[in-house]
Parts: C-alpha cells; sequence; structure tokens
C-alpha cells in the first residue's frame, strides 16, 4: 500500500514538474541523436527520435515503415501528414511525463505549426530549440563514417547524404526564423568532441533552467 501511494505521489511530481521540453536542432549528421541521448540520462526526459521510429516501423515491416521506407531511402523527408501523425500518437503515448527531447522533428514549418497546436491542447508548450552548428564538410565525412558501421543505406552514398543537405536547406532550416520569432531558439557549436558539445548544450539548458 505504501509503496503505491510512494509511486502515485511520485507520479503526480512528476507531471507537476513538466519543466523542459526540448528541441534538438541540426543538419543530418550533426549529433542530435548523440546528444539528445545524452541529455535525456541527464535530465530524465523522454527522448522520441523521428528517424528511429520510422526505422523500426521499416524493420518490423508495418504499414507505415513501408511508406515511410520509400522515401527515407532516397533521403528525402517523409511526407508531413504521415509524419505529423505519427509524432501526435508518440507523444500522446508517453504523457505524462517529466518533459521531453525532439530529435529529428520538426522539420517543416507545418511540423512546427502543428506540433504547437498539438501541445496547447495538451497544456504543454515547447521550452527551448537547441541547433547544433556543424559545416558541411564535417557532416559529410561524419555521415560517411557512420554508414560503415550503422548500417544505415542513407549514410552510404553521396548522392544520398547530399540529397538530405539540400532537404535541410529547402524545408528545414525556415524553422530556424521560425523559433527566433518565439525567441527559443539557441545555437551552439556542434564541432568537438561528445563532451565539449555535451557541457556547451548542457549550459544552454541550465542558463535557463536552474534558476
Ligand atoms: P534521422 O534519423 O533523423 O536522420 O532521419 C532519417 C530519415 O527519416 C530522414 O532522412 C527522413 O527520411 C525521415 N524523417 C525523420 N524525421 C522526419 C521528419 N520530422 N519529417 C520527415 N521525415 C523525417
Amino acid at each position: 500500500h505504501r509503496d503505491l501511494h510512494l509511486s502515485i505521489r511520485r507520479q503526480r511530481q512528476m507531471c507537476i514538474r513538466d519543466r523542459l521540453n526540448v528541441i534538438i536542432f541540426g543538419k543530418p549528421g550533426s549529433g542530435k541523436g548523440t546528444q539528445a541521448a545524452m541529455i535525456k540520462d541527464k535530465y530524465g526526459l523522454i527522448h522520441v527520435s523521428t528517424g528511429d521510429v520510422f526505422r523500426k516501423n521499416t524493420s518490423e515491416g508495418t504499414e507505415l515503415g513501408n511508406i515511410a521506407k520509400q522515401y527515407m531511402s532516397k533521403g528525402e523527408l517523409v511526407p508531413d501528414k504521415i509524419t505529423i501523425a505519427m509524432l501526435e500518437s508518440e507523444i500522446k503515448s508517453f504523457m505524462p511525463c517529466n518533459g521531453f527531447i525532439l530529435d529529428g522533428f520538426p522539420r517543416t514549418i507545418l511540423q512546427a505549426e502543428s506540433l504547437d497546436k498539438l501541445l496547447v491542447n495538451l497544456n504543454l508548450k515547447i521550452d527551448l530549440v537547441i541547433a547544433l552548428d556543424v559545416p558541411n564538410k564535417n557532416l559529410i565525412n561524419r555521415l560517411l563514417e557512420r554508414g560503415k558501421t550503422s548500417g544505415r543505406s542513407d549514410d552510404q552514398s553521396k548522392e544520398k547524404i547530399n540529397k538530405r543537405l539540400e532537404e535541410y536547406d529547402n524545408k528545414t532550416k525556415p524553422l530556424i526564423i521560425f523559433y527566433e520569432n518565439q525567441k527559443k531558439f539557441y545555437s551552439i557549436d556542434g564541432v568537438g568532441s561528445l563532451t565539449d558539445v555535451n557541457n556547451r548544450l548542457v549550459d544552454v539548458i541550465d542558463s535557463k533552467y536552474n534558476d
């Protein structure tokens, strides 16, 4: 009985302290996934990577996976309608929680607008958008390196990598202004060791949240 009470109380505290909803932003290969995983552990957040969800569905051969694969294999974005519906059900599946970190979403203005609407309905908001800034020449090498071990086909050809960088420029980059207008956008240098980059990230988060 006491245990049950404790766990209910803990759960309530977690809902109340919904203190940190972060978007980690950047080009393909900028280190979003790695850094998000580190931040998630440090702050006890839920980590949502839309790329990971798509890859899981692809490997399980679900309907969503089969559709997503057609786009992912070419280095193109999965259409908004599909991606937004998937993200919405992901977020609802782990609510309430202590906060979350989105990695790889949003990637278009429509996705960002839909996210804002969804969060308003859930009485939540995005607190911070942090971009990892890495020059293209570093990215291409990083992705080709990752391709050797990740098994990700979209990391294994220069054409697919270039297509993803092009998609970023055309569809994702406008989000910088979108979030600057909301006064939520921060950018940090994404070049350096994992620890160095992580320290820069933690500095931004703590400067807003440890007061
Ligand atoms: P990532 O693991 O974040 O690099 O994503 C891998 C691939 O999944 C991308 O190249 C897209 O094809 C697809 N994808 C992931 N997130 C999104 C998103 N928010 N919108 C559209 N496509 C996405």
